[in-house]
This record gives C-alpha cells, structure tokens and sequence, in this order.
C-alpha cells in the first residue's frame, strides 16, 4: 500500500512549505482510496493555518473549512485521503502533537521539512487503529506522473 501522488500535486505542497516559511504550511489531500488500500490523490487543498499561538510549529485546520472540503470532495465522488503540513527547520517526522491531534484513522499524514526556506525530504505517515491504540506507520509516498 502507498500515497500515490502526482507529480505536480506533490511539487505544490512542498511549494507550500517554502512559501509559508517560517511558518507551518497546512492542506488536505483529497483523493481516491482503490481496492487494495492504497490511495490516489487528486486535489491538494491549501488550507489557512488557523493557530495564532505557535505558527511556526502547530497547524491547525477549522472544523468548517474541513467540512467544507469534505462536501465538496464528496460531489465529486472523492473522499479526503490526507493531511498535509511543513515542518520548517525540523525533520519530516510526525511530532507527539501531530499524533494527539490526528483522528483520521486510515488517512495518510504528509510532512514536508522545510530547511532555510527550502523543502527538503517529504514523508507519510499512514494513522493505525483508533483513538487509544492509535499510532503513525511510515507509508511509502510514490510520485506518479500527472
Ligand atoms: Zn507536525
């Protein structure tokens, strides 16, 4: 099973990453799963990073705008099938935060290292089980042509 993401999807978020600099960047992927697991994306969704505490190493998307998404992926027969932010200046490892607030069982979880300004390794992390047994597995992340 991988994150089958396109190429020029896959070159957008980590885009994102540098644009927002120092700043966390923050989206949804919103996609296709297929029947072995695996997922396709199809559209990366810029969101606003809703945390004025701690910008540069929270994220936070509004429950509204993930509503908004989700209905709008549902439209057109889509599902989200991920999360995407940056982490400037850190490794792309999902942090003890990113684990307490992620709740999407199944949903990968893309994090982009974002050093100087510039984005450097991207991973995925796919979320296991639920809320008390909940844990991040590495997932391989496969660019596929557009
Ligand atoms: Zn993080």
């Amino acid at each position: 099973m991988a994150l089958k993401i396109p190429a020029k999807l896959y070159e957008q978020l980590r885009q994102h990453g540098e644009a927002t600099y120092p700043h966390e960047c923050c989206g949804v992927l919103v996609g296709e799963f297929d029947a072995s697991g695996g997922k396709v994306v199809k559209a990366a969704v810029i969101c606003g990073n809703t945390r004025t505490d701690s910008l540069a190493n929270r994220y936070h998307i509004s429950p509204s705008e993930l509503v908004h998404i989700q209905r709008d992926a549902m439209l057109v027969g889509l599902d989200i099938v991920g999360f995407y932010h940056s982490h400037p200046d850190h490794p792309a490892r999902w942090s003890a935060t990113d684990l307490a607030e992620a709740h999407w069982t199944g949903c990968s979880y893309v994090i982009t290292s974002v050093e100087k300004g510039h984005a450097e390794l991207t991973n995925s992390f796919l979320l296991q089980d639920q809320e008390e047994a909940k844990h991040f597995e590495d997932e391989p992340l496969e660019v596929i042509e557009d």
